[in-house]
């Protein structure tokens, strides 16, 4: 059965695509390569570094990035597949992170200064990685998203509580998209991203 993917969105907290685990992508095709292109235009349409398939409501193992921001440095720009990280160090620095899940929300979050990676590339080659500062932070973001995990699953006490409000704001606009019929029911979202792991 062929299934028709809508043009991508960005999903915001609390959507069920979030933490929703992200199945290892099998092959690549052209309907791949053109999802890729989106989600680079969407990271661009909105300043991000860095955008994870469950934040457009795909649960596959894939983010794109580019660690030099906008679209003037496109030749930095990278798309990687099934990543894992393989080794992190160099100790945990801080730093100030946001999420486009999550607009407007910056809190720090120690991450591991570098990490080895591997992933696959577009052209269904195996890549070995080794990212350090900005980018090994990008890095730790984007994979965490692949397992359903959050960077607000790593604020500080003070970070959380001076998030909270935030927080609850997001809920309850997504509560309300919910009750004015502009977003389905989370049972039926569950549904679909289960039919959609199928086609990773
Ligand atoms: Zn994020």
């Amino acid at each position: 059965m062929e299934i028709v993917l809508p043009p991508l969105k960005i999903v915001k907290y609390p959507h069920p695509s979030l933490r929703h685990k992200g199945r290892p992508v099998t092959g690549v095709d052209a309907k791949l390569r053109r999802i890729a292109e989106e989600m680079l235009e969407l990271m661009y349409a909105h300043k991000g570094l860095g955008l994870a398939a469950p934040q457009v409501g795909l649960p596959w193992q894939m983010f794109v990035c580019n660690y030099a921001g906008g679209r003037e440095n496109r030749d930095m720009e990278a798309v990687y597949l099934n990543p894992f990280i393989t080794e992190k160090s160099g100790g945990l620095i801080e730093g100030e992170e946001g999420c486009l899940s999550f607009p407007g929300l910056f809190q720090k979050v120690k991450r591991a200064r570098a990490v080895k990676a591997m992933a696959y590339n577009l052209e269904g080659e195996l890549l070995e990685i080794e990212v350090s500062d900005l980018s090994a932070r990008i890095w730790q973001h984007e994979t965490d998203h692949l397992h359903g995990e959050l960077y607000i699953d790593r604020f500080s006490e003070a970070g959380r509580a001076a998030s909270r409000a935030a927080l609850t704001a997001f809920e309850g606009e997504y509560r309300q998209a919910q009750e004015r019929g502009e977003l389905q029911a989370d049972t039926e979202i569950e549904r679909q991203l289960t039919e959609l792991e199928k086609l990773a």
